[in-house]
């Protein structure tokens, strides 16, 4: 099959800020790009080309909307094997509907790292208050326990303290398939964004730098690269990109796809999870690599030859939630002038209109000599938006 080349159309399903970024790298490249939702006036929308309002499950309209463009890829993972099946008959679909099938459903996506022989926290599948029961008999407390599908930001999880809670965690994660994951008292989080291309194109990798993540309420807070911990190794960060790579070979991944992972006191690395798409800790690439995490997804799907991942100084990205939008109960502006104050400092806005607390509304992204002085300038700029 022949590179998709500029001026072609590319489909994104979903319409997040994801998909927006995408959406941007693509038009500053001279594509087109479609998106599909349920919704109207989304982020990605309002950068498209057309905005197709449909069901995710509605194969009819998916049908039309891959009928409408040359490639069809995901800002969204969660979009049913019956979808990606459906868009599979019009445009080829990177990466392919069986990766969602199994980046979807922590059982299956677990299995296939057991499988893989990657490493990750110990677990037990559990489908019942007994199943959880004797579960946390094997795993001990505390433990975390996570529905199969469906599950993000730290929704769909429970932390279990001890054994006479289980059957009050069971009924409330109200579900019919759960892993039970052993606790991981992590040293720090990190993640590697990572892209491969079609077979055609020879399947080249690339991997961005592992970046540093720190979360707040399970929902990621700042992301640093280079990693600011000194316990993040030349060796670490070599093997965190030995996983990725794995994960994407094993996988057949052709597009990108984020590692996360934990890394312990003992500097073992234990996979969390995949999202097969760019992920919110690639979104300093935007600003900071040669090619940014949106742009290599196009040229994966695309089949054009992936591009630098070099990162041209130190970075750090501040998230921007809905809270910031309220201060006593109360909306309040941010102060944007205080922010582009810093003069190092780039603000990008998602274009939602309906700011809610833990929403993602936007992110900030700075610079620095070094990743301590990147990441005191970005909070500092987030700071002052509350000024
Ligand atoms: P997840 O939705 O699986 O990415 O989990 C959200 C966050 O919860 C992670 O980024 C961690 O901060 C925390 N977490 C998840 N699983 C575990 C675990 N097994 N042990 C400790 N913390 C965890």
């Amino acid at each position: 099959m022949p590179s998709i080349l500029p001026g072609a159309t590319l489909g994104v399903l979903g319409s997040g800020q994801l998909g927006r970024m995408l959406a941007i790298a693509g038009r500053r490249m001279g594509y087109r790009i479609h998106t599909l939702s349920p919704d109207t006036g989304t982020p990605t929308g309002q950068v498209a080309d057309r905005e197709f309002c449909a069901d995710y499950e509605d194969v009819d309209a998916v049908a039309e909307f891959a009928r409408s463009v040359s490639v069809v890829t995901f800002e969204f993972e969660n979009v049913s094997s019956l979808a990606a099946a459906a868009a599979e008959r019009h445009a080829p679909v990177r990466p392919a509907g069986k990766v969602l099938h199994t980046t979807q459903n922590r059982v299956r996506e677990k299995a296939f790292l057991t499988n893989a022989g990657l490493p990750v926290a110990p677990y037990r599948v559990v489908r019942s208050a007994d199943e959880l029961r004797a579960a946390i008999d094997d795993l001990g407390t505390p433990a975390i326990l996570k529905t199969a599908g469906w599950g993000y930001d730290g929704k769909g999880q429970s932390r279990i303290e001890d054994e006479t809670k289980a059957d009050e965690a069971w009924r409330d994660l109200d579900t019919t398939e759960a892993v039970l994951e052993a606790f991981v008292d992590f040293e720090l989080e990190l993640s590697v964004v990572a892209a491969r291309g079609t077979l055609e194109s020879g399947s080249p990798f690339a991997a961005f730098d592992v970046a540093e993540n720190r979360h707040h309420n399970h929902i990621l807070d700042v992301s640093i690269a280079p990693a600011l911990s000194p316990t993040v190794s030349p060796t670490v960060s070599r093997r965190a990109g030995e996983i990725a790579r794995a994960v994407l070979e094993q996988l057949d991944v052709v597009g990108l796809l984020c590692v996360e992972m934990f890394l312990t006191g003992s500097g073992e690395l234990l996979v969390n999870e995949l999202a097969p798409r760019p992920h919110n800790s690639g979104h300093l690439t935007f600003d900071a690599c040669v090619t940014s995490q949106f742009e290599q997804q196009l040229r994966a799907v695309c089949g054009l030859p992936l591009g630098s991942v070099q990162r041209l100084r130190p970075t750090a990205m501040a998230n921007l939630l809905g809270d910031l939008w309220f201060r006593d109960g109360h909306r309040f502006e941010p102060n944007w002038a205080a922010a582009c104050a810093h003069r190092d400092v780039k603000l990008h806005l998602y274009g939602k209109s309906d700011p809610r607390p833990g929403r993602k509304m936007g992110h900030l992204t700075a610079f620095g000599s070094d990743a301590a002085s990147a990441l005191r300038s970005a909070l500092e700029a987030r700071d002052a938006l509350s000024t």
